[in-house]
């Protein structure tokens, strides 16, 4: 019979089948924790006498309420008492618990959905959860990865396995050309403009075509980052030489790494298998994308207009962002620009940011945050004198971390602030209360803050 990615990976870790009335059992290769949605689970496994069944398949980071900003001494301006007892929590646990923690004296220390595959630690073929949305990123890899709940994770925590239904099966296939300007992040914007919120739902989608074969990891994550903005349980790609390439030499690359991708290679969806569901979209029609709504479904073209909706859901987002139908996104005037977060922290995105911003000023009025993924990234990006030209261009350069894609760190705005972000969530208030996000590429987003008003970077660029 022939198989899909999804059903091949599924298969491999079923300890004990789905039946009528009970989910299946699932294996976990991998359970990466961070200081947020840890520490209950940690209490509910003490409270039952319980001990980590497999601290060896468990990786640590503090990510999400890290300062990025260092106070002169070198001390760590934590925004509340809470936001320090969320990071002292979680290395202590760890400690208790032997689990690898990559904490502040760690040159790998980042953003879970960063650090992971930096480390290698994130494989073809695996299993993998964490207590974050966002852990579909993982994905890019050909991994089942999703995010749990935090009982969920005290589940993990006490028995290395899950239970859940098996989603239904989607591809999505993306053929042809993209235009000049079209970044990964444009392209799963638009497609989630295009199927919805909702389009995923109950879905394990796997991205298919040669717009994803032609694409680097950095934009392969970016992609299957967002598929849970989708409504997706995951999503997914076929691993392959670019793949393989990216994970040499890594820290826990397998040892046995040439037969270890000859194994991952036969992940691939067999010539036929069938998927639940089939969207096709042809590559010419993607243009760099905006969003102007509350959620990331509401997006548009860059150079259309916001179209018209009965929906009073989207009504109301509209009467929050202060958007009529029929405004131009383009040319808003803009209070702040962030470049970070987990979909776009990468080396690709911060060199495409800064040959943008390159020899050039931010404007004025307006602030620019650009927060690296990893301590990795950053090292990386120092080295490529990047970090130099943000901040030559007026922009900070910051600590690796969350930082504004959900401000629990501090890093927000200002009530009434529009703010163009790189992050993956327009949420009212998200980004502090009151403030109004809207998402684009690194392109955008570094055109956007030399210009002041939302910018097309093709404009900058001098791309037709
Ligand atoms: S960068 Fe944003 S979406 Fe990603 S893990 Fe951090 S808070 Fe979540």
């Amino acid at each position: 019979m022939k198989k899909t990615l999804f059903d091949k990976v599924w298969e491999k870790h079923v300890v004990v089948s789905e039946t009528e009335t009970h989910p299946a059992t699932i294996f976990i290769d991998l359970h990466l924790i961070h200081e947020v949605t840890s520490p209950q689970a940690f209490t509910l496994l003490e409270d039952r006498g319980l001990s980590v069944r497999r601290p060896d398949l468990t990786l640590a980071t503090i990510d999400h309420s890290t300062p990025t900003l260092l106070n002169k001494d070198g001390s760590r301006p934590y925004v509340s008492d809470e936001a320090r007892i969320q990071v002292d929590t979680l290395l202590s646990n760890t400690k208790k618990f032997d689990i690898e923690t990559h904490g502040w004296d760690s040159k790998y220390r980042g953003i879970v959905h960063v650090m992971g595959p930096e480390l290698g630690a994130t494989h073809p073929g695996a299993t993998i959860v964490c207590g974050d949305s966002h852990t579909s990123t993982h994905g890019a890899f050909g991994a089942i990865a999703f995010g749990i709940g935090t009982t969920q994770v005290g589940h993990v925590l006490a028995n290395q396995c899950i239970l859940m239904r098996k989603p239904k099966t989607m591809a999505i296939n993306v053929n042809g050309e993209l235009n000049q300007g079209v970044t990964p992040k444009d392209v799963i914007l638009h497609i989630i403009s295009l199927i919805g919120i909702g389009g995923g739902t109950g879905y394990a989608i796997e991205y298919r075509g040669n717009v994803f074969e032609n694409m680097s990891m950095d934009g392969r994550m970016t992609v299957c980052n967002m598929s849970i903005e989708a409504g997706a349980r995951c999503g997914m790609i076929a691993p392959d030489e670019v793949t393989f390439e990216f994970l040499k030499g890594r820290k826990y690359t397998p040892e046995n790494y040439e037969d270890s991708c000859a194994e991952w290679l036969s992940l691939s969806t067999d010539e036929g298998a069938l998927f639940d569901k089939e969207i096709n979209i042809k590559a010419e029609i993607i243009k760099p994308m905006v969003t102007y709504g509350t959620h990331p479904g509401m997006g548009i073209p860059i150079d259309s207009t916001v179209p018209q909706s009965s929906n009073p859901a989207e009504q109301a987002s509209l009467n929050y962002m202060q958007i009529n139908e029929g405004d131009k996104i383009l040319g808003m005037k803009v209070d702040k620009v962030f470049i970070g977060s987990c979909t776009n922290s990468r080396m690709d995105e911060l060199r495409a940011a800064a040959s943008i911003l390159n020899k050039k000023k931010i404007a004025p009025h307006l602030k620019a945050l650009v927060v690296p993924g990893s301590a990795q990234v950053k090292a990386s990006a120092e080295k490529e004198g990047l970090d130099k030209i943000f901040k030559d261009a007026g922009a900070d350069w910051r600590e690796p971390g969350c930082s504004m894609c959900l401000g629990m760190n501090g890093d927000i705005g200002l009530p009434g602030e529009l703010i163009v972000s790189t992050s993956n969530r327009n949420f009212m208030g998200r980004q502090g209360p009151g403030v109004r996000t809207i998402l684009v590429s690194p392109e955008t987003a570094a055109s956007t803050a030399i210009a002041g008003v939302v910018e097309d970077p093709r404009n900058l660029k001098k791309i037709k």
